[in-house]
């Protein structure tokens, strides 16, 4: 696949110019969407969210996209989205999301079908090489199409620090199957779910992005971009690098890439178009602004450390503080990565493999990443607290989350 990813800017309102030139400088669907094939496009509609907002993929893009692909001849369209784990219910319906984003009108416009893959039949399928996910259930619309455009939004994520191209395609697994990849390590089930049915074109929708923990509008970012590319590893790339992320800190990203024999890394993009250095925004981390939520904790983030760890320690420190423990959590020293201080004073928990070696005293939480059961283990220990309320609460938190969603695959 090629390495080009192109950014245009939206000029005047124009989206659907910029879509074409972002297309066009990339390479174009020539060698991607054949005619006669069978297009799914797949955006991200993870919450009935206006379109503007940053928190949804504009309908204004996946229009514009669906009229590129309509030229092309295909046999069918497809646009089809499963909302956000568990988030088929009260609140984030699918169906909802399709209305209120606009994009249900869009398909009435062109005449192309639009679809709640939550609601969809579904094939179990194997996973060869997996890391987490040896098999997994995805959407029949999915697996029946030849051709997979994925059209997120660019964001960060609490979990994942990104969330684009590749973390977009978590919508093509049904209702609460979902579940599975948020509990076997999330970064790694994107890796895995992408080997199976990566996308074959990837465009970001970047005319409006979204920071920190999703807060509409304080955390909408106006950007005005738009970047696509035919590899969906280096249009993931470029949108980490445009929201100021290192993409060797986003671990589906370097997994990915990793098993396609690629580096994710700017320097292997080869971006046309506007600069990079030029549309840079710095966005707030989820992370950074999870952290600000627990003030009376120091996270100490060292060298490599990345979303594997940080991902499951923002859900045990979410579990310790729904528990009821945020104070005796004060004091507490967290180290994630390789740190350069190994001796740490108080009570302390290091995370991950990376931060073996502290001095005495500092409770290790082994793994490559640890899960959040582990670290929350790890911090009971550290802080003298009951770790059986604190995985009870866990449980009950989990299990009212996933209930609707599972209900979904027994329609
Ligand atoms: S131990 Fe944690 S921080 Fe280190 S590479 Fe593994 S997941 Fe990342």
């Amino acid at each position: 696949m090629s390495n080009r990813v192109a950014i245009s800017r939206v000029r005047g309102g124009d989206i659907e110019s910029a879509v074409r030139d972002s297309v066009d400088l990339a390479g174009g669907f020539a060698q991607r969407v054949a005619a006669g094939s069978r297009v799914l496009i797949k955006p991200n509609l993870c919450k009935a969210a206006r379109r503007g907002s940053g928190f949804v993929t504009d309908a204004g893009v996946v229009e514009a996209v669906a009229k590129l692909v309509l030229e092309m001849n295909p046999a069918s369209v497809v646009i089809a989205e499963g909302a956000m784990a568990g988030y088929d219910s009260e609140g984030y319906p699918t169906d909802d999301a399709l209305v209120a984003t606009g994009v249900a009108a869009v398909g009435r416009r062109l005449g192309v079908e639009v679809r709640n893959l939550n609601v969809d039949t579904w094939e179990e399928v194997e996973i060869p090489g997996a890391l987490v996910l040896d098999r997994i259930k995805i959407a029949a619309t999915v697996l029946e199409s030849d051709v997979i455009i994925s059209v997120p939004v660019l964001k960060t994520h609490l979990r994942t620090k990104v969330t684009l191209s590749l973390k977009n395609m978590n919508g093509a697994m049904p209702g609460a199957e979902k579940r599975k990849s948020h509990r076997v390590g999330l970064d790694q089930a994107i890796a895995d779910l992408n080997s199976v049915i990566g996308p074959h074109y990837a465009i970001i929708d970047a005319t409006v992005g979204m920071e920190g923990t999703w807060q509409i509008p304080e955390d909408s970012r106006q950007m005005g971009l738009i970047v696509a590319g035919g590899d969906p590893v280096y249009v993931d790339v470029v949108g980490a690098a445009l929201m100021g992320i290192d993409p060797a800190q986003v671990m589906h990203l370097q997994l990915a890439a990793k098993r396609e024999g690629k580096q994710a890394a700017l320097s292997a993009v080869d971006v046309v178009g506007e600069d990079v250095a030029d549309c840079r925004q710095s966005f707030r981390g989820a992370f950074d602004v999870f952290r600000s939520r627990f003030p009376q904790l120091d996270i100490v983030l060292g060298e490599g450390a990345c979303s594997g760890c940080t991902a499951e320690l923002v859900s045990a420190l979410s579990y310790m503080g729904k528990a009821g423990f945020g104070e005796q959590m004060e004091g507490l020293t967290v180290v994630v990565g390789k740190p350069s201080l190994v001796d740490i004073s108080g009570k302390a928990v290091a995370v991950g493999d990376c931060a073996k070696g502290m001095s005495d005293g500092v409770v290790h939480v082994p793994g490559c990443a640890p899960g959040d059961r582990d670290i929350i283990h790890g911090l009971c220990e550290a802080c003298g607290t009951d770790e059986g309320l604190v995985l009870a609460t866990m449980e009950q938190t989990r299990e009212k989350l996933w209930a609707d969603s599972a209900a979904v695959l027994q329609r």
